[in-house]
């Protein structure tokens, strides 16, 4: 099934029908769909300049796990205001993927995103490649924490046991992603019958590394932004997800 060309009111109309007749749907959720929702991708080159001009360093050398070791004042700087204080909810294209949920036909989502809006959302079954800021850990007592407590300072946030600094939860630059993580993604994508790629690009290092466990003829493409590798889709679709997936789901 290749529909690259027709109209997108015929694709929309498509992969309707498509959904209809499906189950076992796989959502791959890019930074797009954070940005639906009035996020801000750290990584656009605008951010990244941003970044670099308020903090000195790039996203990626902040976020990694040897700053986090050697320079937890900074680290905690940074992560307050970009991460941790980050007030948004899901959209309309959240609510769709909960919806197909509802109506038993989702399987799972895939997702890098850390700052839990699937789980908001009420999507159970969230495969977190990096991990979710909602989830932190004292290293040495191994009490969790939430986000609310995580808020609460200003500085580093300290275990009320024993004092050590609390670790988020999340994979840094530089740390690998768990293998029962991996394991379950692959596998995810291995028994789907369609797969959503949604907000992000067919050549993103997440989604082309999981597609190769994928062995079906329906990669469904929905986002904004036109790319060169838009045609590695079997189907794409440009626009926004919170417009096309209500379209389609409902
Ligand atoms: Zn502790």
């Amino acid at each position: 099934m290749i529909i690259s060309s027709t109209a997108k009111e015929d694709k929309i109309r498509y992969l309707r029908d498509l959904i209809r007749d499906s189950n076992h749907i796989v959502c791959l959720m890019g930074v797009g769909m954070e940005i639906e929702c009035g996020g801000r991708n750290l990584w656009s080159s605008d951010e990244a300049y941003r970044i670099e001009d308020e903090y000195g360093l790039s996203p990626e050398e902040i976020l990694s796990g040897a700053f986090y070791s050697t320079k937890k004042q900074k680290f905690y700087e940074f992560y307050n205001k970009e991460i941790l204080h980050v007030d948004i909810h899901p959209g309309a294209g959240y609510h769709a993927i909960k919806h197909l949920q509802d109506i038993g036909k989702l399987s799972a989502v895939i997702t890098r995103d850390i700052l839990g809006l699937p789980e908001e959302a009420g999507i159970n079954n969230v495969i977190r490649l990096r991990g979710n800021r909602n989830v932190n850990q004292c290293p040495q007592c191994h009490k969790f924490y939430d986000i609310g407590f995580m808020r609460s300072f200003k500085t580093i946030p300290l275990c009320t046991q024993c004092q050590a600094p609390i670790r988020p939860r999340i994979q840094l630059y530089g740390e690998m992603i768990r293998n029962d993580v991996l394991t379950a993604a692959s596998e995810a994508v291995f028994n789907a019958g369609i797969i959503l790629v949604l907000g992000t690009n067919m050549g993103s290092p997440m989604v082309s590394s999981l597609l190769q466990y994928y062995e079906g003829s329906h990669k469904i493409l929905i986002t904004l932004h036109e790319h060169h590798n838009d045609s590695n889709a079997d189907l794409f679709i440009h626009g926004k997800v919170e417009d096309i997936l209500p379209k389609v789901v409902y």
